[in-house]
């Protein structure tokens, strides 16, 4: 039996919402990277939820409500955004640095979407 990847989401809450989806209705799946993704976010890829590979067309209808919420700027509306690490890019970088070489959680960073259009941060 295959194992694929489903969906690869940013956080640990997002992924927990998808597999608790997928539980109920009976497709066996386990998240990876979980652990890594929450300490140091912009290190690793996501969140990816696996599954079998039998259940992936009904498992992609069942996330379809989930994955439809797209992040669009509250100021123009586009859809036209990336997460990135905002302002004080370089200080937020150190930061990280700094946590991952004495294995401390980053917890004063955070991601920010911005609009490629306006340029936007939000
Ligand atoms: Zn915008």
């Amino acid at each position: 039996m295959e194992i694929v990847r489903l969906i690869s989401c940013n956080t640990a809450f997002d992924a927990n919402i998808i597999k608790t989806k997928l539980e109920s209705e009976e497709i066996e799946c386990f998240i990876t990277n979980e652990n890594f993704s929450t300490i140091y976010p912009f290190l690793t890829g996501g969140i990816d939820i696996m599954i079998n590979e039998k259940d992936l067309e009904r498992a992609k209808e069942l996330i379809s409500d989930e994955t439809k919420k797209e992040v669009v700027c509250p100021n123009c509306g586009s859809k036209n955004v990336h997460l990135g690490l905002g302002k004080n890019k370089i200080k937020k970088i150190f930061l990280i640095l700094i946590a991952v070489l004495s294995f401390a959680p980053v917890g004063n960073v955070k991601s920010q979407y911005k609009c490629k259009d306006c340029k936007t941060l939000f």
